[in-house]
């Protein structure tokens, strides 16, 4: 995955670098507690559930591939600035 555009503001994030910091790798409470087997961590199913998600380094806004990086993200705003 080499780069995508930000749906907010159009920023190129590249994610060509690795690791990256534009990138998350996000896991939900349960899926990381099926990956525990006597104490250990097994990395295989860790990697396996985990999502991508990209945050734009220029407006924050997330990028979430629930779906895997082949299909679109869901994009979630940070909260507006009227506040
Ligand atoms: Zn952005």
């Amino acid at each position: 995955m080499p780069k995508i555009i930000c749906e907010k503001c159009n920023e190129i994030i590249n994610l060509s670098e690795i690791p990256s910091k534009n990138q998350w790798m996000i896991i939900s409470d349960i899926h990381l507690d099926e990956c525990w087997e006597n104490d250990n961590i097994n990395s295989d199913k860790l990697y396996s559930k985990m999502e991508i998600m990209v945050k734009c380094p220029n407006c924050q806004t997330l990028h979430v591939f629930w779906n895997g990086f082949e299909k679109k993200p869901q994009i979630y705003l940070p909260c507006s600035e009227k506040d």
